[in-house]
């Protein structure tokens, strides 16, 4: 199997003077995180988020790799709330999805009330539970999903990233197949906008992540857009898994200053390296050369030295 197309969007509604949702869309990656915080501090905690989702080594997969990815973010919100006064409590909850294609899975990393969804043969499945007090009640049978839905503190989360300085990631496995469809989406689509809705709707756009995204964020809009609307969709289509892109060749070919520094800014990633994890700001090359350049500049410098000695 492998990954098709994807489409993400994100919409600050019709109520909110922010957007404090970000997405993540960046094949195999998938991701939403909304903020909390006063101010624009659930800004800051949702991009804090999805910028450390982003820095996933290149090949690394699984659950593991989302609860390490996930567990950075947490860090890096906590420290900043720390030291900024303005930002202090601040939060975000984070869902995402991680496909590995080789062996035909997806990864699932997920606290908060986000939510993923699967759309196999036309039937939507929530494949996240809500951590928010109406969904703990739900599962603990003390409220029923209708009621839930309508309940005035349905927005109350009981698991954030960032507000504290260790936080519990959820996770699981899931098989994926041919055909299916995986949706990522803010509480702002799914506290306006019914399952069988989405289902519709999705099946409306003839399964084009691109439409589909476009008239879920309309339909959470034309309900009220009370909050900002996120939705991220992609599709796992039949075929072979994509090859990871090429690695950058680096063959520096004389020893000037220029080209002994060049690679340093551009990483460098064999198939073999991206087979595993792999530390991403090693050396390297270009280490390598840099260090020979400097031996070469201190003989050089060095030579100087003597000769001018001599001299006099
Ligand atoms: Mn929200």
């Amino acid at each position: 199997m492998r990954t098709g197309r994807a489409s993400a969007l994100t919409d600050t509604g019709r109520r909110r003077p922010h957007n404090e949702d970000t997405f993540v869309c960046d094949p195999p990656l998938f991701a939403v995180a909304d903020g909390v915080g006063g101010a624009q501090a659930g800004e800051i905690a949702s991009r804090l988020a999805a910028a450390a989702l982003e820095e996933r080594p290149p090949g690394s997969l699984g659950t593991d790799t989302l609860t390490a990815l996930i567990l950075e973010a947490n860090n890096r919100i906590y420290m900043r709330a720390l030291g900024d006064p303005e930002a202090a409590g601040m939060g975000t909850v984070v869902t995402a999805l991680l496909v590995d294609e080789t062996a035909a899975t997806i990864a699932v990393g997920h606290v908060g009330d986000s939510r993923a969804y699967r759309i196999r043969h036309d039937v939507l499945e929530q494949l996240t539970p809500d951590h928010s007090l109406v969904g703990e009640l739900v599962r603990a049978g003390r409220l029923s999903t209708e009621e839930a839905e309508q309940h005035p503190h349905r927005s109350v989360i009981t698991r954030a990233v960032g507000t504290e300085p260790i936080v519990d990631v959820h996770t699981e496995t899931l098989a994926a197949l041919p055909g299916d469809l995986y949706l990522i989406c803010s509480d702002g689509l799914t506290d306006l906008v019914r399952d069988e809705r989405i289902l519709e709707l999705v099946a409306a756009a003839e399964d084009d992540p691109e439409v589909a995204v476009q008239s879920l964020v309309d339909a959470a809009n034309s309900a009220g857009g009370i909050d900002n609307i996120t939705v991220v969709l992609f599709e796992i289509l039949d075929g072979d898994p994509v090859p990871p892109p090429a690695p950058i060749a680096v063959e520096p070919d004389d020893d000037t200053a220029e080209h002994a520094i060049e690679p340093e800014s551009s990483a460098v990633v064999s198939p073999a390296a991206q087979a595993a994890p792999v530390q991403r700001h090693g050396a390297g090359a270009g280490g390598r050369w840099l260090a020979l350049f400097a031996i070469l500049l201190t003989i050089a410098i060095a030579g100087l030295v003597i000769w001018w000695s001599l001299k006099r």
